[in-house]
């Protein structure tokens, strides 16, 4: 294969026992089908389970005909462009659906995706505090209401301390 950029052969390279297709003009990198995925998911395991599905959301999406061909089926690349992340336009192409990644992108995308599941987790946090603050206010008599009211008050009280202390990196 062929770099979309350089026309130079691809090297095979070993990222954590993925086998990705490398140039080494330009450090730019191929993944097939899957690869990116399988990748994002050995650079940072906590990115595991939160997946590129959130690129289908096609209100913040716009994707225009690119200017780069496929390494694999020389079909014209899509160049894909999340709203809000203007330095990460990425090479997809729609037939074999592989992805070109140009030097730094990938470590790009990596810390997009980290800043995104932290908000994602923030707010599912909140929807579940919320949630409870509202039975908090409205408790079914009985045991079993002032005993959740108990869990209810500690996790109000954890919340405060959490809110307090800087989340830790890592
Ligand atoms: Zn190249
Ligand atoms: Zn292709």
């Amino acid at each position: 294969m062929k770099c979309p950029n350089c026309r130079v052969d691809l090297k095979r390279h070993d990222f954590k026992g993925i086998v990705l297709d490398h140039c080494e003009q330009c450090d730019g990198l191929w993944f097939d089908k899957g690869e990116l995925e399988r990748a994002k998911n050995e650079k940072d395991r906590k990115l595991e389970g939160f997946d590129f599905s959130l690129w289908a959301d096609t209100e913040k999406l716009s994707t225009e005909q690119g200017e780069r061909s496929c390494p694999k089926c020389h079909e014209n690349m899509s160049v894909i462009n999340y709203a809000g992340y203007a330095d990460l336009p990425l090479d997809i192409c729609p037939t074999c659906q592989g992805v070109w990644l140009d030097k730094g992108e990938f470590d790009t995308l990596i810390s997009h995706l980290e800043e995104l599941k932290k908000e994602f987790s923030l707010a599912s946090y909140f929807k579940a505090f919320e949630e409870e603050a509202r039975q908090l206010l409205h408790p079914k008599k009985g045991f079993f209401a002032e005993a959740k009211d108990l869990v209810v008050i500690s996790k109000l009280l954890l919340y405060r301390i959490i809110e307090t202390i800087p989340p830790v990196a890592g």
